[in-house]
C-alpha cells in the first residue's frame, strides 16, 4: 500500500476520554474510530491486525481438531428461556423486538445456540467428541465501556464449545484448549499467563483465565515466573493421548498463578521468592468446563453404547479478539507509538522515501515496494523526513526501510528494527532478506 493512497487517518490530538496508551495510540494511528459509546469502526490498518489475530486463532484451533462454524449475532429470546438465562442475564443483554413483536437479543455469548444446534443434529455417543468454534461479534451493554476496544459494548470474540460423552472426555477437551490457547498467545507475541478462575457451582479446577501482563490491567495477578519461561510451540503434545495431555496440563497447573479474586496467601508463600511475580493483567481469554448445565436444562440427550440416554458434558472457551488488539499494544509500545509483534503487524515494513523526486531514491523504493506491495507500507508522500519517521514509529511497523539520497546512490538502504531501534546499512537484496 502507498501511504499517499491509504486511508489511515492519523491524529495529533486525541479525545480526553482516551485514558490509556493503547486507546490513544489506536485513535492516533488511525486503526479505529468510535461510532457510539463502546462501539467502534475498524479502519484498514486496524482491520488487518484483527484479521491476522483471527487467522492465528483459526490455525491453532483447527490443529487441535476444532471445527469452524458461524452463528448469527441475533438470537431468539425463547432459546434463552429454555436454559433459564433470559431473565437471569440482566441489563448487559441487549433485547430487541422485530416488527411482529417477536423477542430477539444480540448475542453476548452462544452456549444456548450451539447446544440447540448440536442437540438437533447429534443423537449417538459415536458422534462424540466434537469441538466447534466461531469468530463473531458479541454485544454486552457494559455499565462502563472504557479503554477503547478493550471494554467495548460490541466486540469480536472467538468462542468454542466442546461436547463429550463423559467427564474424562471433557477434561481432555479442556486440556487441548489450554494447549491451543498457550500456543495462540505465544504466536501473537504476547505473554498471557493462565490463572485459576472461578468455577461457580460446578467446582473443580477446570476454569482458567489468560491474562496479558500490563500495568493498566483491571485484575491484580500473582504468578510463578516458571510460567513465563515456557516455549509451548516447541513442545510436542499428542492431543489424542490422555497421558500426554495430563502431563502437559500438570506442567502448567503445578505452578501457582491466580488473579486477586482467587489469590491464596498460603499457596503463594510456598513459591520461592525469586520466582514470585506480581502485577496487573488484562483478561484476553477464558476457558471453562460446566458439565451438563446447558444440555440438561435444554433437554439435549444422546444415546450411549447400551442404548440409555445421557446429556453430554460441555465446556466453553473464549478469546477476546478485538480486546487483544488493545492488549497487545498495552504490552508493546513506547512513547513514540505502537511496536507490533511481527505476527500481527498490519504491514511487515514501512518504506520511507526521504526524497521523493530523487531518481535513485524513487527507483530503489519502487523496487522494494514491487517485491511485496501487499505487505509493505510505502511512505511516498511529499512530507519532511521527520514527519515520516514519526508516523512510522507511531504506526509501529516491525521494520523501517529508510531510503535517502546518499545511500541510494550506492544501492544501499538503512534498516531500522522498531522494537529496539537497531540499525543496519545494507544493500537492497540483503535488507529484503533480513526482513523475510
Ligand atoms: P471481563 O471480566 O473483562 O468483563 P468476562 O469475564 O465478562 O470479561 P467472558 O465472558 O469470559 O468475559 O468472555 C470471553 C472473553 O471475551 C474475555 O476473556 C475477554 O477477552 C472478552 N471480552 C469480554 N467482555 C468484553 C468487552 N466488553 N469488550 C471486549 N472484549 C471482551
Ligand atoms: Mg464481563
Ligand atoms: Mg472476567
Ligand atoms: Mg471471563
Amino acid at each position: 500500500m502507498r501511504l499517499s493512497k491509504a486511508f489511515q487517518p492519523t491524529l495529533k490530538e486525541v479525545p480526553a476520554e482516551a485514558q490509556i496508551a493503547s486507546h490513544r495510540l489506536m485513535l492516533r494511528a488511525g486503526l479505529v474510530r468510535q461510532t457510539s459509546s463502546g462501539i467502534y469502526a475498524w479502519l484498514p490498518a486496524g482491520l488487518r491486525v484483527l484479521r491476522n489475530i483471527e487467522q492465528i486463532i483459526r490455525e491453532e484451533q483447527d490443529t487441535i481438531g476444532a471445527q469452524e462454524v458461524l452463528m448469527p449475532t441475533l438470537q431468539s429470546a425463547d432459546l434463552w428461556r429454555r436454559s433459564g438465562r433470559y431473565d437471569a442475564y440482566g441489563p448487559e443483554m441487549l433485547r430487541i423486538q422485530d416488527r411482529h413483536g417477536r423477542e430477539l437479543l444480540y448475542g453476548p455469548t452462544n452456549e444456548e445456540m450451539i447446544t440447540d444446534i448440536f442437540g438437533s443434529s447429534v443423537s449417538s455417543y459415536k458422534q462424540l467428541p466434537k469441538a466447534l468454534y466461531h469468530i463473531q461479534w458479541k454485544f454486552r451493554d457494559e455499565v462502563r465501556p472504557r479503554f477503547g476496544v478493550m471494554r467495548g459494548r460490541e466486540f469480536l470474540m472467538k468462542d468454542a464449545y466442546s461436547f463429550d460423552a463423559d467427564y474424562q472426555g471433557a477434561v481432555n477437551s479442556y486440556r487441548r484448549m489450554m494447549l491451543s490457547y498457550l500456543r495462540i498467545f505465544q504466536r501473537l507475541g504476547v505473554r498471557a499467563v493462565p490463572m485459576v478462575a472461578d468455577t461457580g457451582p460446578i467446582g473443580g479446577d477446570l476454569s482458567h483465565e489468560f491474562l496479558v501482563l500490563a500495568p493498566t490491567g483491571e485484575s491484580g495477578v500473582f504468578f510463578d515466573a516458571a510460567l513465563e519461561e515456557q516455549d509451548w510451540l516447541g513442545r510436542p503434545v499428542d492431543c489424542d493421548n490422555e497421558e500426554d495431555l495430563a502431563a502437559f496440563f500438570s506442567s502448567v497447573t503445578d505452578h501457582y498463578a491466580a488473579t486477586d479474586e482467587k489469590h491464596d496467601e498460603a499457596a503463594w508463600a510456598e513459591v520461592p521468592d525469586d520466582r514470585k511475580r506480581e502485577g496487573r493483567g488484562i483478561e484476553v481469554g477464558h476457558i471453562f468446563y460446566f458439565g451438563t448445565k446447558y444440555t440438561e436444562s435444554m433437554g439435549i440427550e444422546v444415546s450411549g453404547a447400551d442404548g440409555t440416554k445421557f446429556s453430554p458434558h460441555m465446556g466453553s472457551y473464549g478469546v477476546g479478539v478485538s480486546r487483544l488488539v488493545g492488549a497487545i499494544i498495552e504490552a508493546s509500545h513506547d512513547d513514540a507509538g505502537i511496536i507490533w509483534p511481527d505476527s500481527v503487524a498490519p504491514y511487515k515494513a514501512a518504506i520511507l522515501n526521504l526524497r521523493p523526486g530523487d531518481e535513485a531514491c524513487d527507483a530503489i523504493c519502487e523496487e522494494i515496494y514491487g517485491a511485496d506491495p501487499e505487505n509493505f507500507m510505502y511512505d511516498d508522500r511529499s512530507e519532511r523526513a521527520g514527519v515520516k519517521f514519526n508516523d512510522a514509529d507511531l504506526m509501529g511497523h516491525p521494520w523501517q526501510i529508510i531510503v535517502g539520497p546518499r545511500g541510494a546512490k550506492e544501492g544501499k538502504v538503512e534498516l531500522k528494527r522498531r522494537a529496539d531501534g537497531e540499525r543496519f546499512e545494507l544493500p537492497v537484496a540483503e535488507a529484503l532478506a533480513k526482513i523475510g
